[in-house]
């Protein structure tokens, strides 16, 4: 049912900046019925996956992270911004439209080809999950999956996603 979850997405013009239209899933996680179907479709597209490990990236990807881990029996692995982590960090840095930015994650978070699910909310350009992906492999995982919430078709992000068919790509509601 993506109607029904698009139907709680709101649209904020010029957040956090002119010219971006900005999705805000605050008003998806707070109806009861949206935020069951967001974690329900992400669960049922990797229930047969085998996955170890649900990584989010901070801090909209643990919210459905957290919840898809669970119903998956895998554990969660947080990929969060730089600073934040406090044992011995791996880091990623990605381009930006203007800048770079940097994801980091626990260098002993995920064991030697351990499946890893990435969870965020939203694909734009792709550069965020595509480092995320980098991130995972860099300290010995193997991700065969990556779930989106919202994809924003326009920005074709999905080019960026790592070309390999081992690795299954989903967006639940697309604009
Ligand atoms: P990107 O790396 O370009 O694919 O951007 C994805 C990340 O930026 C996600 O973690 C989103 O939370 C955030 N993001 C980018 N564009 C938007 C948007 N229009 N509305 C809400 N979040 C966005």
């Amino acid at each position: 049912m993506p109607e029904l979850v698009k139907a709680c997405i709101r649209d904020i013009p010029d957040f956090p900046k002119p010219g971006i239209l900005f999705k805000d899933i605050t008003t998806a996680i707070k109806d009861r019925d949206a935020f069951k179907r967001i974690v329900d479709y992400i669960t049922d597209e990797f229930k047969d996956a085998d996955i170890d490990y649900v990584t989010g990236i901070e801090s909209r990807g643990f919210i459905f992270g957290a919840p898809v881990a669970y119903n998956l029996g895998a554990g969660l692995v947080v990929i969060r911004k730089p600073g934040k982590l406090p044992s011995e960090v791996e880091q990623m840095e990605y381009e930006l439209e203007y800048g770079t930015d940097c994801i980091e994650i626990h260098k002993d978070a995920i064991e030697p080809g351990k499946r890893v699910l990435l969870v965020d909310d939203l694909l734009a350009t792709g550069g965020t999950a595509s480092a995320a992906c980098e991130l995972i492999k860099k300290i010995g995982g193997n991700p065969v999956g990556v779930a989106f919430v919202i994809e924003l078709l326009f920005l074709n992000g999905m080019k960026k996603m790592p070309d390999n068919k081992n690795i299954k790509v989903v967006s639940m509601v697309k604009y």
